[in-house]
């Protein structure tokens, strides 16, 4: 796998490297033999770069279980989703020790909305601890991640961010219109997050070579198996751009996806009650959505009066919805699905 420069932080990263997600047994619902089978065949690849967070549930343990004895191996970005200066110090000591490590390579203000900004970059704030640690030597680079692409960019014009991750693919365009060249102008380094849309994406092969007509640093993949792992990094080898003709092609097969789709990031997660609500309520939406019940099979059937009482568990407390960068209306869809399922013959 080629390496890049990623910016100003010198670093030479592959250009493929692994998302934290499903390396977390509650998150990816893997068991930790298979995170660390995963986890340990990239880094035979030679895949250099892991991209974890302290809220991916136990992601940071995973990864630290098998860092332990290979840790010049690998450059560890994780994230902190606190604001405040002691909240970031306290997320920082567990995430060292869990990553079983005495320093964080990129350590990044993890989401950042427009609203808790003043907040993070003010007197007091989680920048502030950000500086402290890298003069402490317990980080080396400091980086920004975030779901808005304008207020990544007025934030990248601080001077304070070595990196900036952001969603970017085919569906997901925005950063090809100023946030790509400006991070190039300042020498900001690039982890593009999304690659697949979650998953909504099907064509690897396209999603990938998608990258190589951008000037983008690193594509970030969250993989599940090993068969995934090798499917995806044998098509991220590929260094061919799109031609014209194959990118409208692509646009074209990925059209009817629009918008308004589950990325599977869980960050509407915990639910106070327990409900999935990425895979029990949006992924079966999306499959579900428009049809009628007599145009069901028998198995979406059965899946869906199994998923009957989980979904009467939600209390419309709205917090999911809060939480979602994408602002999907999740107790308009649950009662969607609530209304198909609940039809005479579905008991
Ligand atoms: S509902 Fe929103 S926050 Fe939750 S997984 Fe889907 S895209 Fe992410
Ligand atoms: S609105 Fe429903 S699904 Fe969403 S967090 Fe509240 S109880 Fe859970």
């Amino acid at each position: 796998m080629r390496k890049v420069r990623l910016g100003r932080t010198n670093l030479e990263v592959t250009r493929w490297a692994l998302g934290g997600i499903p390396l977390s047994t509650m998150m990816g619902g893997r068991d930790e033999e298979t995170i660390h089978k995963v986890f340990t065949a990239a880094l035979d690849y030679g895949i250099n770069l892991v991209d974890t967070s302290r809220v991916y549930m136990d992601s940071e343990t995973m990864i630290g279980q098998v860092l332990k004895t290979r840790r010049s191996d690998c450059i560890i970005a994780t994230k902190s989703h606190s604001r405040t200066y002691d909240e970031v110090m306290a997320d920082l000591e567990d995430s060292l020790k869990e990553l079983q490590t005495d320093k964080i390579d990129i350590y990044q203000v993890h989401e950042l909305l427009a609203h808790e900004a003043p907040i993070v970059m003010g007197k007091g704030g989680a920048l502030e601890a950000y500086k402290k640690a890298r003069d402490q030597g317990m980080i080396d680079f400091i980086g920004l991640t975030s779901h808005h692409v304008d207020l990544a960019i007025e934030l990248m014009k601080t001077g304070e961010f070595d990196t900036v991750m952001i969603p970017f693919n085919i569906i997901e365009r925005e950063p090809e219109k100023e946030l790509l060249a400006l991070a190039r102008s300042l020498d900001i380094g690039t982890l593009m997050m999304k690659p697949l849309a979650g998953g909504a994406i099907r064509n690897i092969a396209m999603a990938f070579r998608f990258f190589n007509g951008y000037p983008v640093d690193v594509i970030l993949n969250g993989v599940a198996s090993l068969d995934e792992f090798y499917a995806n990094v044998r098509e991220a080898e590929n260094t061919e751009p799109l031609s014209e003709q194959e990118l409208k092609d692509f646009e074209k097969e990925v059209a009817p996806l629009g918008q308004d789709f589950c990325r599977r990031c869980s960050y509407c997660l915990p639910c106070p009650n327990d409900i999935l609500v990425p895979v029990f309520i949006h992924v079966i939406w999306q499959k579900m959505q428009g049809r009628r019940y007599e145009e069901l099979s028998e198995l979406d059937r059965r899946m869906g009066r199994n998923m009957l009482m989980w979904w009467q568990g939600c209390v419309e407390c709205g917090q999911c919805e809060q939480k979602c960068p994408y602002d999907l209306p999740t107790i308009k869809r649950k009662n969607d699905l609530l209304a198909l399922f609940s039809v005479e013959d579905a008991g």
